[in-house]
Formats: C-alpha cells, sequence, structure tokens
C-alpha cells in the first residue's frame, strides 16, 4: 500500500511552497544591482511604471527580505538568489535603525530570527546590542517605556486616524516588542524582558491603543496595533497571564468582525470601504495561530480559510492588468518584480485599489505569513502529532497530503512512531460522512475528548499509511465585508468564486479548481523540507 502510493506521485497542492518561490523571485528582481542589490522598496506602476528608492529601501526591505529567504529556504529547498540574500544580509548591517524609528523594529525581527537560526554568541549580541540601543534612544517613565505618547485621555475607539499611521504610539513599538517577545523566549536576557514589559505596560495601560475588552480601530500593521497584539499575547502566554492573554483573544476576534471569512483583512479598522494590506494579514495569522496553538485548536480552521484564499489571491500571478499595454523596452523588468509581489492594497474580490503602486514590504510579509502556517501544518507536543491544517507538507514525522480543492482526501504518510496521531477534521464535515482508513482498512473514527474536531489514532507505525475521505460541499453564501455583500461560492473551505470581483484584476478567477480529481505531479514536492530551526 505504502509503496503504490508513493508510486502514485502527489497531488498538485503545494500552493503556500509555490507562493514563496513566487517571491523569492520577484525579491530578487526588486533590487538594484547598481547599487550593491540595494532594495526598491517601491514599484510604481503608474502613471510610468518604475522602480523607486525611498528610505524604507534599507532597513524595513533589508530586514524583510533577510527574513524571507531565511524562513523560506527549509520549505521550498530553494536554492535560488543566494547572492542577492548574502547582499541583503550584508547591507542590514550597515542600515541607520533609527532613520525611522519603525526601521529598529524590523531589523531587530531580522536579527532574532538569525539568531533563532544559528544560536551563536555572535548573533546574540547582535539582537542585545541593538535592543540596548533601542533602550537609549526611547523615553522612560514610571514602569513604562515608549517612542512617543498621545496626550492624556486619547484612545482609538474616539480618535482613531485614518490614512495616517504617524500618530499610533504601536507604530514604532509593534515590530520591537515582537522581536523582543520572541528573542526572550529563546534566551535567557534579564535587559530585554525588562524593555519588553515596560513596553507592554505602556500599550496596555497608558497609550490607548486597546479597551479593556479589546476592542480598538486604526491601523492595524501600519500603526502597528495588531503587530503589538501579537507580541503582548506571546509574553502574555510565557507569563501565564489569563487576563491578558483574553483580551488579545478578544483583539483578533474584533479584527475578524471587520474581516471577511476567507481572509480579507482591513488595514483601517474601522470605517467602511476599507483596504487590505498583506502585511496586516501576515499580523493577523501569526495572532490567530498563537490562539489556534494554545488556547483553542478550532481557530485552525479560520486560518486554513485564510491561508487557501485571500493570503494567495493578494500575490500578483497576472502582470498584464497593472502595466501599460503593448511592448516597452523595460517591460520584463517591471514584470519580473511585479510578479510575485504580494498586493499593498486589496478589496474583498480584487486588486482594483492596487493599480499605482506595490510596497516591497508586503513582499515579505507575505512569504512569512506562508512559511508560519506551513510551520503549523503539523505540529509535535507531549510526543502526539497533530496534523492541524489540510494542506500539503512533509515533516519529520508525517507526510501531509492533501487533495484540497479537487477532493475531500487527505493521505497521511507515517514516518516516524508516535504516541498518538492527532487529524483535525473539517468543520463543515459531520463524522458520519468521514471514512477513515489505515492502510486500505476501514477504523472507527474516535474524536479526541481534549480538542474539538480532532480524530485520534494510536499505534501507528511508520510506514503506514492513513487516509480520510471526506464531502467537499460546494455552497453559495451572501457575506457583508466593509459595507458591502459580497456572493461567495465554497467548496470546502476554498473560495471559488467572489461577486462582486473587479474590473481591473479580478480576484478568485478560479474556474480552474473546478475539477472532480486533482492534477498529479511525478514524485514528491518538496519531499526534504521537513523544517528548520527557526521556529514562531
Ligand atoms: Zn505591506
Amino acid at each position: 500500500m505504502e509503496m503504490d502510493a508513493k508510486l502514485q506521485g502527489r497531488p498538485k497542492t503545494y500552493f503556500l511552497q509555490e507562493a514563496i518561490e513566487r517571491g523569492f523571485s520577484a525579491i530578487a528582481n526588486r533590487l538594484d544591482r547598481e547599487q550593491n542589490y540595494r532594495p526598491y522598496f517601491l514599484l510604481r506602476l503608474k502613471p510610468q511604471p518604475q522602480l523607486e528608492h525611498h528610505i524604507w529601501d534599507l532597513g524595513d526591505m533589508c530586514s524583510r527580505f533577510t527574513d524571507a529567504y531565511l524562513l523560506g529556504r527549509p520549505v521550498t529547498g530553494s536554492a535560488a538568489f543566494k547572492e542577492e540574500e548574502e547582499a541583503l544580509r550584508a547591507m542590514l548591517d550597515t542600515c541607520d535603525p533609527f532613520l525611522n524609528p519603525f526601521m529598529a523594529g524590523r531589523m531587530l525581527l531580522a536579527y532574532v530570527d538569525l539568531y533563532l537560526d544559528s544560536p551563536s554568541t555572535e548573533r546574540r549580541e547582535a539582537v542585545e546590542k541593538l535592543a540596548a540601543s533601542i533602550r537609549d534612544n526611547v523615553q522612560h517613565e514610571e514602569d513604562y517605556s515608549y517612542w512617543f505618547k498621545n496626550a492624556d485621555g486619547w484612545n482609538t475607539m474616539e480618535h482613531a486616524v485614518f490614512g495616517d499611521f504617524n500618530g499610533y504610539p504601536t507604530f514604532p513599538l509593534g515590530g520591537i516588542m515582537l522581536a523582543l517577545a520572541r528573542f526572550t523566549e529563546s534566551a535567557e536576557a534579564p535587559d530585554c524582558e525588562d524593555l519588553l514589559d515596560r513596553m507592554c505596560r505602556f500599550v496596555l495601560n497608558v497609550s490607548g491603543t486597546f479597551e479593556a475588552d479589546g476592542r480598538y480601530q486604526g491601523h492595524t500593521h501600519s500603526g502597528g496595533i495588531l503587530t503589538a497584539a501579537v507580541a503582548i499575547m506571546r509574553r502574555a502566554l510565557r507569563k501565564n497571564d489569563t487576563a491578558i492573554i483574553d483580551q488579545m483573544k478578544n483583539v483578533f476576534d474584533w479584527t475578524l468582525r471587520f474581516s471577511s471569512k476567507w481572509g480579507w483583512v482591513p488595514d483601517g479598522v474601522g470605517p467602511d470601504d476599507a483596504s487590505c494590506e498583506s502585511c496586516t494579514i501576515t499580523d493577523a495569522i501569526h495572532l490567530g495561530l498563537l490562539i489556534a496553538r494554545h488556547i483553542d485548536e478550532s481557530y485552525y480552521a479560520i486560518l486554513e480559510r485564510f491561508a487557501r484564499n485571500q493570503l494567495l489571491e493578494n500575490q500578483f500571478v497576472h502582470t498584464d492588468p497593472m502595466l501599460p499595454q503593448g511592448e516597452f523596452p523595460e517591460k520584463p523588468i517591471f514584470e519580473r518584480a511585479l510578479y510575485g509581489s504580494w498586493a499593498s492594497w486589496s478589496k474583498p474580490g480584487s486588486l482594483d485599489n492596487c493599480i499605482e503602486s506595490v510596497e516591497g514590504c508586503c513582499l515579505g510579509a507575505g512569504i512569512r505569513a506562508c512559511y508560519l502556517l506551513w510551520d503549523d501544518i503539523v505540529t509535535k507536543r507531549d510526543g502526539v502529532v497533530s496534523v492541524n491544517m489540510a494542506l500539503s507538507r512533509n515533516s519529520q514525522w508525517v507526510e501531509v497530503v492533501s487533495y484540497q480543492p479537487y477532493e475531500g482526501k487527505l493521505e497521511l504518510h507515517v514516518h516516524e512512531a508516535a504516541e498518538a496521531l492527532r487529524v483535525r477534521m473539517p468543520d463543515w464535515v459531520v463524522r458520519e460522512d468521514a471514512v477513515l482508513t489505515v492502510d486500505g482498512e476501514a477504523r472507527p473514527i474516535v474524536t479526541d475528548e481534549t480538542a474539538n474536531g480532532y480524530i485520534r489514532l494510536e499505534g501507528l507505525q511508520a510506514g503506514q499509511l492513513v487516509q480520510l475521505l471526506y464531502p467537499l460541499t460546494t455552497v453559495e453564501a451572501i457575506e457583508r465585508v466593509s459595507g458591502r455583500d459580497y456572493k461567495v461560492r465554497w467548496r470546502g473551505d476554498t473560495v471559488l468564486s467572489v461577486t462582486p470581483s473587479g474590473q481591473i484584476y479580478p480576484l478568485y478567477q478560479r474556474k480552474w479548481m473546478e475539477q472532480d480529481s486533482a492534477p498529479m505531479t511525478q514524485g514528491i514536492p518538496y519531499a526534504e523540507q521537513r523544517g528548520g530551526n527557526v521556529h514562531w
């Protein structure tokens, strides 16, 4: 059975890995070879296509692109663009973290990734040195630290600013806090912990960002609000502070109210007719994953919808709609830079509002989001392996092969005997409709007592093949998003179409998904990719 299954090849369902590879190429084509591979922050599309340098090329882009290559390689195994990666890494060390305070956080995140990847004294010192210099640059009062604060009594629910993120106290702090939160989980660093706790106290008690029940308004990523929420959640989980954990879970639930079920998340939480920046989807995914991992595993269903839909659709895979028609000498340069970039502005069914330009931040963030999801597809805790999302990937414990969106079929090739294997059943499937086999023999479906929707299997040995079959139902639904009704056609948790979509760059043109058997590929794609050293 196992041999047969291996010979059959695999369905073409490696969506996250392919998106990362497209992103790698987009990064490499967004670097200025005449300036030592300095990134171009902006790809201008209108009135004339142009690659433009900005201050964000430096601390921001060098960090995000370093981060993207570092996280994306263990997922794809791609060895392309090593020279570009090394050049970016070298340029990172020359960047001024305080050119804009936002840079410091992005740079610290990259240094934390480099430390997690290879925890040497030198890399640890790079993190601590930058953290110390941030400490010297921020304001300290009472038990909190900050870059700037608004007048007493300012709060986002009443005084949210839209169109300018500079007014948010979390704007320069979010990235710094997130980096410190992750770093202090892996390194003894009392000074970093102290600085992080001081910033958390500022955001929670002084800044006016969040109401006690987690509500807020304003710019989620660009204003640093969701980035800070991820950091605060990580810190609260580490300290087991249940009140703050609840508050940050509410922040996510509140954000969902303004988002679509398929993962369109507005950068401006508040008024209707908002726009989604891919960076925001990444922050939301990060916060959601923490909830799924530590508090409520049913949240993986939400994240799988995000993964299959808006995260992928926000990536440019067509260049024609965004570039001037006809041929001109530089056109291939812009096509290569655009193809695989992630949109900085999107509507729930189109990229029509992204015709002016595409920012580089979203490209780094898109790869990061794919990585974050990929890393949680299958996890192991206390000897128990859990398959949390039906997305194809290999791992050291089990290979996950999903046939969605074509077929309701999940195959698990066991690599390593484990105390138990848990598999999350899709949330639209009733147990009676699913069929479970091990090496072709039917098994009763036993759901795990401890968590909703997980099937539990015990006594599996290396080499065995688990197969789960379930119906993929197609349903139509109306969903109101940002003040507008959308007709959405779902097949399982995959969106096939959204109406209205758009005139220039409509999304969810997914006719190609509407076949009943999965297109197959020879061999096992990404077979060697079982994860790296960095986990978030
Ligand atoms: Zn962005």
